[in-house]
């Protein structure tokens, strides 16, 4: 595989006509294998046969994870079960997963689009990579797995956990690349730490870290604690999984989007007009090319921005922003929008505090209240007390509400043990005005 494949690079005006075309060839296929969509599609009173540019792609409904919960299991696949090659789901956090599905040809895309975040992470045939995403339904583990075969890397298989032996396993194979949540890369750091092997020992070279979101304030204690230039690589398993963008290691500025198979859009929260570039909204994606589990205009929830200035790394592909948080995870405190990750971001500019946090939410006297529990670093020689104050006026400043700030003692916090962490900790029983917004 060429570093670059030629639709990485093209010409913007090229790309938006080649979206267009696979747009119009998509559109009715859907609309003919998918009941759900052809019902709602002449509800609109639109149709598809005369879209004719990107922009009316806006006239049709959104698609939402509840569609998919509606039509459990297989309801929006768009082929014939026995041209269905694998299974994935996603983990839901109350009952039954998500369940999405893939052709041959579609497991052939995946491949090629994973492959591709990896070449923009860094990551060359013939390197080794240790893949530490959990293998099962969850689409990283053999996301990664296939995307790292496309490219002629060695894989080895780990998949998550039993992190005594992840840190053996770097030392004894002395893997060029590994592939982790953030969190667990944090984890991995402190292992590595406590056994006395110096980042400078370390053969990893690059970290492709994702599946939840993160920030440079972990971007630059990763890159310290094991010696590598991490970058982020996001995706869906409604989209595809893993390879939908993917940050390259030239700049570390923003994940560049495959367009050429996922079209996107960023609409406005609220009212779901179309915002331009630059402006922050929700992300919808259209999957251009896929087969047995075609979207159209997939509501991710992902609040975030699209650059479409050139890059340093050569590639046009438009670069989205960090994730600024989920419209799923919006919290209202006392009238304000928060989003956790809001906090996080803000963890970097306290001295003396590491990345690991936790919101925990409780019933107040007279209304809810928000505590942040946070960290301290191990040997810092700030007072705790001046730490929470110094974060509770930064969160003030910044999301404009009040929190509680509670400094804990290093290592106080759960780690992760290569799934995800919880964030939020809602001890509040029944639901009040701070409810998460369904
Ligand atoms: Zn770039």
């Amino acid at each position: 595989m060429e570093p670059f494949e030629t639709t990485e690079t093209m010409e913007r005006e090229e790309l938006r006509e080649l979206q267009l075309e696979r747009l119009r060839a998509l559109l009715p296929r859907v609309r003919d294998a998918v009941p759900t969509y052809r019902g709602r599609w002449e509800e609109a009173g639109v149709d598809v046969d005369a879209i004719a540019a990107l922009d009316d792609l806006a006239r049709l409904p959104f698609t939402r994870k509840a569609d998919l919960r509606d039509t459990y299991p297989f309801g929006l696949f768009a082929v014939p079960p026995e041209q269905v090659a694998r299974i994935h789901g996603s983990s839901g956090t109350t009952g039954k997963p998500t369940i999405v599905g893939y052709t041959g040809e579609d497991l052939d895309l995946f491949a090629t689009m994973v492959a591709r975040c990896l070449v923009m992470a860094g990551a060359r045939p013939g390197m080794k990579l240790h893949n530490a995403y959990g293998y099962g339904l969850f689409t990283g583990g053999l996301g990664l797995h296939g995307g790292a075969e496309r490219l002629g890397m060695t894989v080895v298989p780990v998949s998550g956990g039993m992190t005594e032996r992840q840190v053996t396993l770097i030392e004894d194979l002395r893997p060029d690349v590994i592939c982790v949540t953030p969190t667990y890369a944090l984890t991995l750091c402190q292992a590595f730490r406590e056994r006395g092997v110096a980042p400078e020992e370390i053969s990893l070279r690059y970290a492709v870290l994702g599946a939840e979101p993160w920030t440079e304030a972990m971007r630059e204690e990763i890159d310290a604690g094991l010696g590598v230039r991490a970058t982020n690589i996001y995706g869906l398993s409604e989209i595809i999984g893993p390879g939908v963008s993917g940050e390259c290691v030239e700049a570390r500025h923003g994940s560049h989007l495959n367009e050429d198979h996922f079209l996107a859009e960023i609409v406005d929260p609220e009212t779901g007009a179309p915002l331009g570039p630059g402006e922050e909204g929700v992300l919808v994606i259209t999957t251009l090319t896929k087969q047995a589990l075609p979207l159209v205009r997939y509501w991710t929830g992902d609040i975030t921005s699209l650059d479409e200035t050139p890059c340093a790394c050569g590639r046009t592909l438009a670069r989205m922003a960090t994730i600024a948080g989920r419209t799923d995870d919006m919290l209202i405190v006392r009238g304000v929008n928060v989003y956790p990750t809001q906090v996080a971001t803000l963890l970097g500019e306290v001295a003396g505090l590491t990345s690991n946090y936790r919101l925990v939410l409780r019933r107040g006297a007279t209304m809810d209240e928000v505590e942040v529990e946070v960290e301290a670093r191990e040997g810092t020689d700030r007072h705790t007390q001046d730490m929470a104050s110094h974060l509770a006026r930064l969160i003030k400043e910044t999301i404009g509400c009040s929190m509680t700030v509670a400094v804990l003692d290093p290592g106080a916090l759960p780690r992760s043990d290569g799934g995800k962490v919880v964030r939020v900790l809602d001890q509040r029983g029944e639901p009040t005005a701070l409810a998460d917004q369904a």
